[in-house]
């Protein structure tokens, strides 16, 4: 099965050229405030959120002191940062409070503005999304991943290499975003495999050049598969709200790695 996988802290030299007195300082504080390790992978393992039946209700915090510039998952939106993949599933009461959508889909109730802005905006450039997923059971994502071992045993898979392989499209019981109600599947009306080709479509094209500005992002993207545990979806979006999306897309993140960065 999967072992948990570090991730490469990045350090960034904000040395301003120009400002030799800063220069200085700088010299003297790396003499008090010693470097921590260079690019080396760490031995840190990716943050676990720990949530409660009531995670959905539970009023936000309030905000001590400055917003601070980049939202983190400790912060007062931190319940748009959960962070569910293989590594760190979801707890098995997990419940929020779900809006259903006209198609019939639901969605976490504190997402649904900026998603039906976001589905909004899409049509009105004259595209035409389909929302072909969203909140999941538990229950259902259990029969969805019992579905796709069935199929790979019947392909001639053992039992154990089923569930391993099923495991790399379709995520295993607790661990997926559809249940947290944060995360839907939108496909092109004209392509509706959920395949590559998705990625060629009108709707993918704008969806990845826009949902950053509706607070969500392309949860699994083409080269981040060794971090998020997810095979590249061109199709599947995260809600992470509008600062964190918009610092994700800008810096070509995936959310493994934000959280880190941020933590
Ligand atoms: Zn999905």
């Amino acid at each position: 099965m999967y072992q948990r996988r570090t991730a490469v802290r990045r350090r960034k030299s904000r040395l301003p050229s120009y400002a030799f007195v800063l220069a200085v300082v700088s010299f003297m504080l790396a003499f008090a405030f010693p470097p921590e390790q260079p690019d080396e992978p760490s031995a840190r393992t990716l943050p676990v959120r720990s949530l409660s039946a009531a995670a959905c209700s539970v009023p936000p915090p309030v905000s001590q002191g400055a917003e601070p510039s980049i939202p983190s998952s400790d912060g007062e939106d931190g319940w748009m940062l959960t962070l569910v993949n293989p590594w760190n599933p979801l707890p098995e009461d997990y419940a929020c409070t779900l809006t259903r959508l006209s198609s019939g889909h639901s969605v976490d109730e504190r997402c649904y503005p900026d998603l039906q802005a976001m589905m909004d905006a899409c049509r009105a450039a004259g595209l035409k999304p389909v929302i072909c997923s969203s909140y999941r059971s538990r229950e259902k994502q259990e029969e969805l991943f019992q579905n796709k071992v069935n199929r790979l045993i019947a392909q001639g898979y053992s039992q154990e290499r089923a569930k391993a392989e099923a495991a790399k499209s379709v995520a295993l019981p607790g661990t997926s975003e559809h249940q947290l109600g944060l995360a839907v599947d939108i496909v092109d009306l004209s392509n509706q495999n959920l395949d590559s080709t998705q990625e060629t479509t009108a709707v993918q094209q704008w969806l990845m050049a826009h949902s950053w500005e509706y607070g969500f992002i392309l949860r699994y993207p083409n080269d981040k598969s060794d971090l998020t545990g997810i095979i590249y979806e061109p199709w599947h979006y995260r809600y992470v709200g509008k600062d964190a999306a918009a610092e994700i897309y800008r810096q070509g993140l995936c959310l493994e790695e934000y959280l880190e960065q941020t933590a």
